[in-house]
C-alpha cells in the first residue's frame, strides 16, 4: 500500500545515545524525518549533522522528560518544523541498578520519573496534536524487565512493568486513528548499564550483558510497527538475543 512508504514525522525521546540514536538513524534512512530529544544538546547535533549528511532530515530538540512543559514545548517544535507529528518515541530511560536493601533512595526516584513520569509526560504532550490530527502513534520502548523480575531490578522492572501498563492503558482506552504500540528490548548494547553506581551490581551486569543485541535490532522493531500499513496496530514487539532467557 502506498501509505506504508510515506514519510512520517518521528520524535524520539533519548536520541542522544544507544537504542534512540539508532532509530533516528534508522528511520531517517527510510525518509521518515526525525526529531531529536534527549538533555545533552551536543550529542543531538552530532547526530543531525550524521543524518544530514546522509541526505535524511532530522533537528534537535533538547528536552528533559521529567518535566511536562520541556517535552510540550519539543512537541510544539516539531509541529512548527514540520507541520505535524506522525509517531512519539517514548524512548528515554535509565537504570542505576542495585539491591533494594542498599535503600538508593534518589535512584528510585530518578527511575520512576524518567521511566515511568517520562512516558505520562510524552503521551500527554502528544495527544492533543493527534487528536486534531485524527491520526498519530505513540510507541514505548518498555523492556524484557516489564515481564519479569532479577535481583537488583526490583525498581527498574517496577518502572518498566508500569510503562508497559500505561502503553496497554492507552491502547485499549484510545480511538481507532491512535496506534499504541510496546517495544520490549532484551539486552542490547548501549550507555544504559554506566549509571549502575554500586560496584557489585555494576560487575553482575557486566556478566549478564555479556551478549548483546545491536541496538539497530531494536530500531527494526520499531521501524516495522510504524511502517505497518494504516489500520494495523502492532501492539507488542519482544526482541531478545537468542542467548537470553
Ligand atoms: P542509553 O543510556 O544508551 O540511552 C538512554 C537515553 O535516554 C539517552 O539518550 C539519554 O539522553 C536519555 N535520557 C535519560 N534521561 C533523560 C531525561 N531525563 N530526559 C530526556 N532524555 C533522557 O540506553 P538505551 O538506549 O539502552 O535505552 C533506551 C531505552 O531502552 C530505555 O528506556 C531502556 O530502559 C530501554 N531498554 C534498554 C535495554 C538495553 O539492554 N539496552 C533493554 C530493555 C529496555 P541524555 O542523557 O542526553 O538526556
Amino acid at each position: 500500500s502506498p501509505r506504508q512508504t510515506d514519510p512520517k514525522t518521528v520524535l524520539i525521546t533519548g536520541a542522544s545515545s544507544g537504542i534512540g540514536s539508532a532509530t533516528a538513524l534508522h528511520l531517517a534512512e527510510q525518509g521518515h524525518t526525525v526529531v531529536l530529544g534527549a538533555r545533552r544538546q551536543e550529542r543531538l547535533e552530532a547526530l543531525v549533522s550524521q543524518i544530514s549528511r546522509q541526505g535524511g532530515t532530522a533537528v534537535a530538540a533538547s528536552l528533559d522528560v521529567t518535566d511536562l512543559s520541556s517535552v510540550r514545548a519539543a512537541v510544539d517544535y516539531a509541529v512548527e518544523r514540520f507541520g505535524r507529528l506522525d509517531v512519539l518515541i517514548n524512548n528515554a530511560g535509565i537504570m542505576p541498578l542495585s539491591p533494594l536493601e542498599q535503600a538508593r533512595v534518589e535512584e528510585w526516584n530518578s527511575m520512576i520519573d524518567v521511566n515511568i513520569r517520562g512516558v505520562l509526560h510524552g503521551i500527554t504532550a502528544a495527544q492533543p496534536v493527534m487528536r486534531r490530527q485524527r491520526s498519530g502513534q505513540i510507541i514505548t520502548v518498555a523492556s524484557t524487565g516489564a515481564h519479569e523480575v532479577l535481583p537488583t531490578a526490583a525498581v527498574y522492572c517496577a518502572s518498566k512493568y508500569a510503562a508497559w501498563a500505561i502503553s496497554e492503558g492507552l491502547r485499549v482506552e484510545s480511538e481507532p486513528w491512535l496506534r499504541v504500540t510496546t517495544v520490549t528490548p532484551g539486552v542490547t548494547e548501549s550507555e544504559l548499564a554506566d549509571s549502575i553506581s554500586d560496584p557489585e551490581t555494576r560487575e553482575a551486569m557486566r556478566q549478564y550483558r555479556a551478549n548483546t543485541l545491536p541496538p539497530v535490532a531494536i530500531a527494526q522493531g520499531i521501524s516495522y510497527a510504524i511502517n505497518a500499513s494504516d489500520g494495523t496496530d502492532v501492539n507488542e514487539i519482544v526482541i531478545r538475543p537468542t542467548t537470553q532467557r
